[in-house]
């Protein structure tokens, strides 16, 4: 492998939710840059690299990204096969598309390597479709939190028909919960709060669009977790129960249906 940089997601959490691509990545790098929510575990696959953590254990919380952008610029001009290595993946809510820019910029090779994003990872492990014939026609990935405290546009999103799936929501959940309410979103919608999705101390709360703060704050979620926002976040819930009923889209269409009457 040649002198590059690397950005490589490293999933949800779970090490077996690594690709393949992303062992081989671990496995020749001579330096591997960490996040704060990637999963130590993974780091098995490194059989000869300097491991350095730049997230917050880092110490590097007052300029962060510029440091970080330093430490690859000089390790790649070393020569060195340089792995930065990001939760999930790397260009969801993961500044991958900037370091690839800030680093092509200055002439250095950049390889991204997907990850399994957290909102899909998470929908998953609780066995919630994101989509679903008849019921999500798409999925919308946003995040509640902007640098610059700008807001989303989430009365459209209220509107959009699609499921949505929310990271760094935890703090936000009074706000969404508002808007997407005065956007036109049925109050009984269903929603999926998972807490360290893909880890063995995963939690899930089952709540809907009124009640979502109230049995956030009793549940007691904490960061890092992922808001499931859609019919399709009682998909589970609606299987448990109709095993020997009728099957799972009919009765999803049918709610769906109802609701759109009232
Ligand atoms: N690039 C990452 C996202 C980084 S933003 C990815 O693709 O997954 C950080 C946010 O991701 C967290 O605030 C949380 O909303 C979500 N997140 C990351 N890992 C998570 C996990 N294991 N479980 C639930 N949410 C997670």
């Amino acid at each position: 492998m040649s002198a590059k940089v690397w950005l490589v997601g490293a999933g949800p959490g779970d090490p077996e939710l690594l690709t393949l691509k992303a062992v081989r990545a671990l496995r020749e790098a001579d330096v591997v840059l960490i996040d704060d929510l990637v999963n130590d575990a993974v780091l098995e696959h490194c059989t000869q690299a300097r491991i350095i953590p730049v997230g917050k254990r880092g110490g590097c919380r007052s300029t962060p990204q510029a440091f970080i952008h330093r430490l690859m610029l000089r390790y790649a001009r070393h020569g060195q096969c340089v792995v930065r290595l990001k939760g999930g993946d790397p260009c969801i809510f993961g500044r991958g598309g900037e370091e690839a820019q800030w680093l092509r910029e200055r002439g250095v090779e950049v390889e991204l390597v997907n990850g399994i994003t957290a909102g899909l990872a998470g929908a998953t492990q609780c066995d919630i479709p994101l989509t679903l014939r008849g019921v999500a026609r798409g999925v919308t990935l946003v995040t509640a939190h902007t640098q610059d405290d700008s807001s989303l546009n989430w009365r459209a999103l209220a509107q959009g028909g699609t499921t949505l799936v929310v990271y760094m929501g935890v703090a936000k959940l009074s706000e969404i919960r508002e808007q997407l309410l005065a956007g036109g979103m049925a109050a009984d919608t269903p929603v999926a709060m998972i807490e360290n999705a893909s880890l063995p101390h995963q939690r899930e709360c089952r709540s809907d669009l009124t009640a979502m703060e109230e049995d956030a704050c009793a549940f007691e979620l904490k960061s890092p977790a992922i808001l499931v926002i859609g019919a399709v976040a009682a998909c589970d819930e609606i299987k448990r129960s109709s095993e020997r009923g009728p099957n799972l889209r009919q009765l999803l269409v049918s709610r769906l249906s109802l609701r759109q009457e009232r």
